[in-house]
């Protein structure tokens, strides 16, 4: 067995114990959760699959008195390497059923090897990201490969579903946003909520357009926040960062900040159109010679935010040689 001095698990709420699973990158730790069921266990996400993070796993099922064999049920919040990077492994080791959206499941492949696809390329372009400049940059598949192990999903996650955990169940709450099949597992008589990375207490999730068949995430992701401000909730589980409980106080947080993004945005773009990448360098202070870490997410963030106006009225996308500017709705 791994060394446990540095495990960390935690029973959060009774029969919900939070582990503490290490990640190679920014944010450094993801948070997946051990529910005990009576009868069976469950495992909501399941870290991403290095060394480090399957001991730390094992050791933390030790502490919480969990035998492997002991989960039946592994539910995936995304299809995100930190959330469903394990379930392969874990499937075989314990032996359980694997849950994930089906539009989770069509997106497994954009993490496993495979070079920069053309079209892929041309998105860039349009977009006005100088590709060039990031020729040596690893395509998602090829910088993932090491630590993604996507097991065949078992049975499809669906809006409004139920699935019992021994003598507790689990609502499947559909928000799409963050990822197109993010699904949120509410536990409505504990009155505890499983957020993945939907509501996190500090940061906000990425949520961005990378190809041109992504549709309007960000309007997703809003109709999403609403969604679960109905819901009865008193312990607010997070995949990365600290247990709270007001997750409506923290809804309302991130409504206003995409909003205020938004104009802050539509200001640029009024003063100067120009492609998401130009605009996304201002909108986040970046150089141009920064990292691809930040200049990507930050152009498909802006993307995102740009669809979601246009959409609304507020933004217009004119295309001109190859090139998609954007530019703040006239008055009329
Ligand atoms: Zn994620």
């Amino acid at each position: 067995m791994a060394e446990s001095t540095d495990v960390k698990v935690r029973e959060v709420s009774p029969g919900f114990h939070l582990i503490h699973l290490p990640l190679p990158m920014k944010p450094t730790i993801v948070n997946v959760y051990l529910i005990d069921g009576g009868s069976e266990w469950a495992l909501i996400d399941t870290g991403m699959s290095t060394p480090e993070s399957r001991a730390a796993f094992r050791a933390a099922l030790d502490q919480a008195g969990c035998r492997p064999e002991q989960i039946r049920k592994i539910i995936c919040t995304h299809h995100h390497p930190d959330h469903f990077g394990t379930s392969r492994p874990y499937r075989e080791l314990c032996r359980a059923e694997v849950f994930l959206h089906p539009l989770e499941q069509e997106r497994v492949a954009n993490y496993l090897p495979h070079p920069r696809s053309e079209e892929t390329i041309r998105f860039f372009e349009r977009n006005g990201v100088p590709i060039e400049s990031f020729a040596n940059v690893p395509s998602l598949g090829e910088f993932w490969k090491d630590t993604y192990a996507p097991a065949e999903p078992d049975h499809d996650l669906a809006d409004r579903d139920r699935i019992p955990v021994g003598e507790r169940a689990i609502e499947v709450v559909w928000t799409p946003g963050h990822a197109p099949g993010h699904c949120v597992l509410y536990f409505r008589r504990e009155k505890v909520m499983v957020v993945g990375d939907h509501l996190l207490p500090k940061i906000t999730p990425h949520v961005g357009i990378f190809s041109d068949q992504a549709g309007d995430p960000l309007g997703d992701f809003l109709a999403s926040l609403r969604k679960v401000e109905a819901l009865d909730v008193e312990t607010v589980l997070p995949a990365h960062g600290a247990v709270y409980h007001d997750h409506r106080k923290r809804v309302t947080q991130l409504l206003e900040f995409h909003e205020y993004r938004m104009q802050a945005m539509l200001d640029l773009a009024r003063g100067r159109p120009r492609t998401a990448y130009d605009l996304a360098l201002e909108a986040f202070d970046l150089a141009p010679q920064s990292p691809y870490q930040q200049q990507f997410p930050a152009t498909f963030e802006t993307l995102a935010h740009f669809e979601h106006m246009r959409r609304d009225g507020r933004a217009e996308k004119v295309e001109t040689n190859g090139r998609i500017v954007w530019r703040a709705t006239p008055a009329r």
